[in-house]
């Protein structure tokens, strides 16, 4: 017998029909004498159907009635869920994240879990229930009600798994593992039977939606088995779907896992800055200050002595960054602020890249064959990035799984 907390995701959950299915997979685990705790997200589309509504009201809507608004989505699924097991003949109860003391800080949006007071669950598995939990949500300290950024309930799912000391957590989803890259993009993607943690965390920071970032981190921290399957497949159907977990010696090293893109980011450039020390000092700090975050950074000085300086930011930091930096420019004697918000980041991540010189040469050789123009250029031990126009995310992303080698091999019939 084993302790499995299970997530479904939107699209799982996105009809009655499919919640019925769900109830079915949870009423076959169970048969088998497992205990379940089930996390839940909101209808698929619901979450953004809220946010519209609050937006029409506020263009910047009150951080802490947002969650108090956004938080129902879940509220609406975990009910539904308890009534297809019920009705079904299988003993479950639903929770809010605050009837289950998920305890978050107080940054409304974004909030991290701090703490869980399991006895509420563990006293529902005892007497035999499924439990079934809301994704997404908790309460700080005063009782509010938080959310936890988007992908949330993955977080939830994990969080608990860890509180529970759970025997595996599995994140059913639409799709039935993790990919080389997205299968949305790249049809001939391949799933990875295995990915470290490390990896996996890369995956998520550059832009794989597939699991949230503190999913993974969580996982990583308290050594959570971390598992990605479909939640489309038939009941009876064996899967193992992709588990991600700690390098184990075993492990094929491959030298690229996958390829990860953003497009939500945005690029900023001051030019012609006056070359001297403090400069770089002179215009993120205000950007910070505003509280924008920024990622990729260059900086390069030019023959007559003055710099043109990158960045990039958030698409939702857009147009505040380039008030911020008309003004910085200003201040500096800078010539002037370009910006573009037509371009994307695409990565290639694999630990193998560590023991490997020349993989960035031959990204930027396969790009180039292409005709791509690369804009920015970061790497780190395991991963390298570039910024393209946005126009060349789909030629891009497929032209390096190819060149890597990422697709599924073709059986040959003679
Ligand atoms: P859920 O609603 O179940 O949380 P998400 O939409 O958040 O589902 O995540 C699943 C989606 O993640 C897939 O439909 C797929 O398009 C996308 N995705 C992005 N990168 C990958 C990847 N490397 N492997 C698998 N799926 C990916
Ligand atoms: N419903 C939330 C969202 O759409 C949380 C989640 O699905 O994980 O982001
Ligand atoms: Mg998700």
């Amino acid at each position: 017998m084993a302790l499995i907390v299970q997530k479904y995701g939107g699209t799982s959950v996105g009809s009655v029909e499919r919640i019925e299915h769900v109830a079915e997979k949870i009423a076959a685990f169970g048969a088998q004498g497992h205990k379940v705790v089930v996390v839940v997200s909101a209808m698929s589309g619901e979450t953004n159907r809220l946010m519209e509504l609050a937006t029409a009201i506020q263009p910047q809507p009150d951080c802490r009635e947002l969650d108090v608004l956004l938080s129902t989505g879940e509220q609406v699924t975990i009910a539904l869920l308890a009534m297809a097991l019920k009705k079904q003949g299988v003993a479950a109860r639903s929770f809010t994240g605050g009837q289950v003391c998920i305890r978050t800080d107080a940054a409304h949006n974004k909030a991290r879990i701090v703490s869980i007071n399991q006895q509420r669950v563990s006293e529902a598995l005892d007497a035999d229930e499924v439990v079934v939990v809301a994704g997404f949500q908790g309460i700080d300290e005063h009782g509010n009600i938080t959310t936890l950024g988007r992908g949330g309930s993955d977080t939830t799912a994990v969080a608990l798994a860890a509180a529970l000391k759970a025997d595996e957590c599995q994140i059913y989803t639409d799709v039935d593992g993790v990919y080389t890259t997205d299968p949305r993009i790249e049809p001939k993607a391949r799933r990875l039977d295995r990915i470290t943690f490390e990896e996996m965390l890369e995956m998520a920071s550059l832009g794989s939606k597939v699991l949230q970032i503190r999913a993974v981190e969580f996982a990583g921290k308290y050594n959570v088995p971390l598992r990605v399957l479909s939640s489309f497949e038939d009941v009876a159907v064996e899967q193992t779907g992709t588990l991600i977990s700690y390098e184990g010696e075993s492990m094929e090293q491959a030298l690229i896992s996958g390829i990860a893109f953003n497009k939500d980011e945005a690029k900023l450039t001051v030019q012609g800055v006056p070359d001297h020390p403090g400069v770089a000092h002179q215009i993120l700090g205000p950007v910070g200050a505003a509280n924008i975050e920024v990622d990729m950074i260059i900086q390069n000085v030019g023959a007559d002595g003055s710099t043109d300086f990158t960045f990039t930011v958030h698409r939702n930091d857009f147009q505040r960054a380039q008030t911020v930096l008309e003004q910085v420019t200003k201040d500096l004697g800078a010539r002037e602020v370009s910006a573009d918000d037509k371009i994307v980041k695409i990565s290639l991540v694999g630990v193998g890249m560590r023991s490997h010189a020349g993989i960035a040469s031959q990204m930027f050789e396969i790009l180039a064959n292409e005709g791509i123009n690369i804009r920015m250029i970061s790497t780190s031990e395991i991963k390298i990035s570039v910024v393209v126009d946005e126009k060349y995310l789909e030629l891009g992303v497929r032209a390096l799984h190819s060149g890597f080698g990422l697709e599924q091999s073709i059986e040959v019939s003679q």
